[in-house]
């Protein structure tokens, strides 16, 4: 005992917060109030173990004691990561904690945990709040893989079914909710493809009300949106997109009550323990040296967004961007966002036809080098796709149509390489070369 005590004494060199506890501390519940940047500026700074200014990487699978009591302590629950007792890296590991403590402070959430890919979390955080035979309410407009997700694998596997509704539309939403049955209302702060903005406050109210668990995906908005603060109960993310900016890591968190990141990681009953969909400690060192950059990032990525945005309308395309004034939810979109960190760096080009759109993406990737043909987003360089016959694909014709995706809809994910103006020549000319041969509107 004397030993475990002293033991615990050594490894706790670099801070005295709890690591993950359901204790609300003051300063947590003031943290969870603030821009994130400044929020992240709070976290605790891990040094290394021989005094670098970063944290040594905890490499290890397994972890040791001095003591088998301890062991047995730990399998119990009575010892756990807040009094820096360790298992194995399946379950908690110091450096993918870490991360998450970063996670949890640029959400505003009391915890958060990182997982192996954004579907991960997505599908982890699901199962651990929906059992087999529940029912989850969710936009009609998601990321394709996550639309797969509810309509086709949750019902095949495990009977958990889902209502798609129009969440611009808060009486469907209502009316969608069955009470005592449906547990989760689910949507994308900013959507995948088509920038629908949801209007978090009031969605969640909604949920609430009936009693319902209301979970986020802020991929498309971290920095410019924080759902927590807004009323969201989870939030979840694909780390691989802006978070990791390098579009060479697939990762993913979960943001949320301590209580529901520990129940994740339940030897018994946790998701994120059984399914064991784990984080590198190495990945997640390099994403944590990525983190403190994602404001400076996020400010670029939507300043050019929203530079290109204006240029494009004026030339008479169809272009969908909410930070654009007249954009049907820009007010909306104002109401939610945190300040100076813009829109949001994906805009949409609507060239009505497939054929259209693929043309546009040649010339400007092939002619005017200003972007990159790929699937993906929050890259500095910019990526383009024609969502209805890629990331999208997964959802049927009719359903593309009701989520607002046109065939010729363009996704780009404005990057921040380079200067504007240069970038906007190279725009120029491509639209140039395209407008040579077709007619651009
Ligand atoms: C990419 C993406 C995901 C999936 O994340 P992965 O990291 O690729 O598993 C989920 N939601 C949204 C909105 C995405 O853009």
């Amino acid at each position: 005992m004397a030993e475990t005590e002293s033991a615990e004494m050594n490894r706790k060199r670099s801070g005295t917060d709890e690591v993950i506890s359901d204790n609300d501390s003051k300063r947590k519940n003031a943290v969870r109030q603030m821009d994130p940047a400044a929020a992240l500026a709070l976290t605790r700074h891990e040094f290394g173990e021989h005094g670098g200014v970063n944290m040594s990487i905890e490499a290890s699978a397994t972890f040791t004691v001095m003591e088998p009591e301890t062991l047995c302590r730990m399998f119990a629950g009575e010892l756990g990561p807040d009094r820096d007792f360790y298992i194995y890296s399946r379950h908690f590991n110091p450096t993918v904690l870490n991360l998450g403590r970063h996670m949890a402070a640029l959400e505003g959430t009391e915890a958060a945990y990182c997982t192996a890919s954004g579907m991960s979390a997505i599908s982890s955080v699901l199962l651990q709040l929906c059992s087999s035979g529940g029912h989850v309410v969710a936009s009609n407009t998601l990321y394709g893989g996550t639309h797969a997700l509810l309509s086709h694998f949750f019902p095949r596997t495990c009977n958990i079914t889902t209502t798609f509704v129009d969440i611009g539309d808060l009486e469907s939403v209502e009316s969608a909710i069955v009470e005592g049955k449906t547990s989760l209302l689910y949507f994308e702060s900013i959507a995948n493809p088509s920038l629908k903005v949801a209007n978090i406050p009031e969605l969640c109210r909604v949920g609430h009300a009936k009693g319902v668990t209301v979970v986020v995906d802020n991929t498309f908005a971290p920095m410019v949106i924080s759902p927590a603060l807004l009323g969201a109960d989870v939030v979840v993310h694909s780390i691989s997109k802006f978070i990791s900016g390098g579009a060479d890591i697939i990762a993913g968190a979960v943001c949320g009550p301590a209580g529901l990141v520990n129940s994740m990681m339940d030897l018994h009953q946790g998701s994120l323990m059984l399914l064991g969909p784990t984080m590198n400690a190495k990945v997640a060192f390099e994403l944590s040296e990525r983190i403190p950059h994602l404001g400076l990032r996020m400010k670029e990525h939507s300043h050019r967004a929203l530079v290109f945005a204006e240029r494009l309308k004026k030339l008479g395309m169809k272009v969908i961007y909410p930070g654009l004034e007249d954009h049907p939810q820009h007010e909306l979109l104002k109401s939610l966002t945190n300040k100076d960190y813009g829109y949001g760096g994906l805009l949409c080009i609507d060239m009505e036809t497939v054929e259209r759109a693929n043309l546009l993406m040649t010339h400007l990737q092939n002619d005017g080098q200003f972007g990159f043909m790929a699937v993906s987003l929050g890259y500095y360089e910019t990526l383009m796709s024609c969502s209805g016959s890629s990331t999208s694909s997964e959802l049927s014709e009719e359903e593309r149509k009701i989520a607002g995706i046109s065939p010729g809809l363009v996704r780009m994910s404005i990057g921040y390489i380079g200067t504007l103006e240069q970038k906007w020549t190279q725009m120029e000319k491509a639209l140039a070369r395209f407008q040579e041969k077709h007619s651009l509107v």
